[in-house]
């Protein structure tokens, strides 16, 4: 039976016409949905029995089971998730003060390989479908009770961030329909100024990024092509005079001013030197950017160690100099390994 979950709204209605409905059904549907977070027909109380009975027979409503649960003493919660076929992802709600953001995978594996990415050395399995990307937010907030959606104030998981497993520009059409759902006011209604999509560098889908409205993040990692070929293949085919074009092209179609973070892992021996940061900084020349400085967690194999934390301290300082927010990433979750890729390896290994 089909998954409701991860139709778009369109698609929605063409199912309901095509049983008979009147397009106002799509409506009430898609509240039951999205803004209710209901996930048993026969408790949609304005929907017609016959009506639900109809549903019940030709659908389903499929949230990803949670398979582990971890809490760590920071706040921060991960999710082992499930999908239908048995393939799973991680997902992260990270709280910040109050609120907080949950961090989505788009794809079961990744095929991109970067050196310093322990979910790099998972086999690219399948790309996620929308449905599963949405769906991974909705086991969020059913793990918190967020239903019915709340409003933008009142809720706690507030932001959306697509960093997780999994380079998302490779997976466009589907992310595009998730996000558009994520979006709906009539649903789950997260605004698009708190979403961000994190690219490791596909620069074909980047300025489209700006038509949808959310935010960007490069995984940059590294000040010039030498670095970044050794450490991240997919520059290869999108060298940085290509990246950093297509981030020039997302701010200018952006309605809005918005910034791009730019991530730097901090590796030692690397691009972790004096010279880098001043090389980063002529390399966004012309850009609105942020940087968000990275300390390295070491995993089992790691072909890198951390930078020092003086290193790191005074790279940002030389950032922050030229007036470049710089921060370095507070760790979160560490007790629960909640650094990309290692939930699922953890669980992985223990399977084997
Ligand atoms: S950093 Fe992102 S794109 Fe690179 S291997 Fe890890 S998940 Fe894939």
């Amino acid at each position: 039976m089909k998954n409701l979950i991860g139709l778009s709204k369109n698609e929605l209605n063409a199912e309901l016409i095509q049983l008979g409905e009147k397009p106002f059904r799509t409506k009430q549907l898609w509240h039951w949905l999205y803004h209710q977070g209901e996930t048993d027909f026969s408790e949609m109380t304005t929907l017609a029995k016959p009506f639900r009975e109809k549903l019940s027979s030709l659908y389903t409503i499929i949230h990803p089971k949670i398979i582990t649960e971890q809490n760590s003493k920071d706040g921060t919660r991960k999710w082992l998730m499930e999908f239908e076929d048995g393939k799973q992802v991680e997902c992260v709600y990270i709280p910040e003060e109050d609120r907080g953001a949950v961090c989505i995978s788009t794809q079961v594996g990744c095929a991109q390989g970067c050196k310093f990415c322990h979910t790099g050395t998972q086999k690219m399995m399948r790309n996620l479908t929308a449905g599963e990307i949405v769906g991974q937010f909705m086991t969020a907030r059913d793990s918190y009770g967020e239903w019915p959606t709340k409003t933008d104030e009142n809720r706690m998981l507030s932001n959306i961030v697509v960093m997780g497993m999994g380079e998302p520009l490779y997976n466009f059409e589907n992310l595009k329909t998730a996000l558009n759902i994520l979006m709906d006011g009539d649903g789950i209604a997260i605004s698009k100024r708190k979403i961000t999509v994190s690219t490791a560098g596909m620069a074909d889908h980047i300025p489209e990024l700006a038509d949808l409205g959310v935010k960007l993040a490069i995984s940059l990692h590294a000040p010039n092509n030498e670095i970044r070929n050794q450490i991240m293949p997919i520059n290869k085919k999108f060298p940085l005079e290509k990246l950093i074009t297509a981030c020039k092209e997302y701010q200018a179609r952006c309605e809005r001013r918005s910034f791009i973070t730019m991530e730097y892992v901090m590796l030692k021996g690397i691009n972790d030197s004096p010279e880098n940061a001043q090389e980063l900084m002529q390399l966004v020349k012309g850009l609105e950017v942020k940087f968000n400085l990275i300390p390295f967690h070491k995993w089992d194999g790691a072909p890198f160690e951390p930078s020092d934390m003086q290193t790191i301290k005074n790279f940002s300082k030389i950032l922050e100099n030229h007036w470049f927010a710089a921060p370095i990433r507070r760790s979160r979750g560490e007790d629960i390994m909640a650094a990309c890729g290692q939930l699922k390896s953890a669980r992985d290994k223990k399977e084997i």
